[in-house]
């Protein structure tokens, strides 16, 4: 018996580039880091004050990357599950300790992300003082749309971010609104890990999360980056 017949040869989750003239480019996923409390409004809707807090970081698996279009199972082990919608930072050019000046040369592009969140866990977690991750990591966590590239719309500093679920509007911002930009935070976290192409980075919600039920359609839009749109089986999942 070989290794292959035990465990498959794994595949790396690609998700598509829009807007490439055809060309059907597809974008590997190396690692997913992502940013908590960036938006004011949010850091205070969950009890913190955003003056004095420095966002920081947390991740989930590359596979844990969905996209458009999915139906998914509801996920197991939670009875409050949260809708965050996030600008989603594409690394194409790798490197450490990066400058906030030069952090935007290491950007391919930028997609519309779901950071889907078990708040019961994650809250469990906090007041244990354990760590988030099955609360924040789990299966298909992490719904992505196409990466929109910079070769084609450039940087972003501002344009409307919002979600609705099953038409109903939840989270209407800006990004002009996040705490930390972009580049800041690119260059805070390549002083933690060196950066490789192929990651992505999700940026923080703003306020307005909430909770979605069985059968509920969510739709993520960032001005000029694109949407996700994803649905929830409306029974629970048993295969
Ligand atoms: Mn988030």
């Amino acid at each position: 018996m070989t290794i292959a017949d035990v465990v498959p040869a794994l595949h790396t989750v690609r998700v598509p580039v829009a807007d490439d003239g055809g060309a059907s480019r597809t974008f590997p996923v190396r690692r997913i880091f992502c940013v908590g409390r960036n938006y004011a409004e949010h850091a205070r809707e969950m009890g913190h004050d955003p003056t004095r807090e420095a966002p920081f970081f947390f991740t989930k698996p590359a596979d844990a990357v969905v996209g458009d279009g999915a139906a998914l199972p509801f996920p197991t082990m939670t009875e409050e599950l949260h809708h965050e919608v996030e600008l989603v930072v594409a690394i194409g050019t790798g490197g450490d300790s990066i400058p906030v000046e030069r952090a935007l040369d290491h950007v391919f592009g930028y997609a519309v992300g779901l950071d889907m969140t078990r708040r019961d866990i994650q809250r469990a977690a906090k007041e244990s003082g354990r760590p988030w991750d099955l609360g924040k990591g789990f299966d298909r966590s992490a719904p992505c749309s196409a990466i929109m590239p910079v070769a084609t719309i450039g940087h972003l500093s501002r344009g409307s971010i919002r979600l609705t679920v099953n038409g109903e509007v939840r989270q209407d911002a800006d990004l002009s609104d996040l705490i930390w930009s972009v580049p800041e935070i690119v260059s805070d976290l390549s002083r933690f890990v060196r950066l490789e192409p192929g990651d992505l980075i999700m940026t923080g919600t703003p306020a307005g999360v909430g909770p979605v039920h069985h059968g509920d359609e969510l739709v993520g839009a960032i001005e000029g980056v694109g949407t996700i749109r994803v649905t929830y089986e409306a029974c629970r999942y048993h295969g």
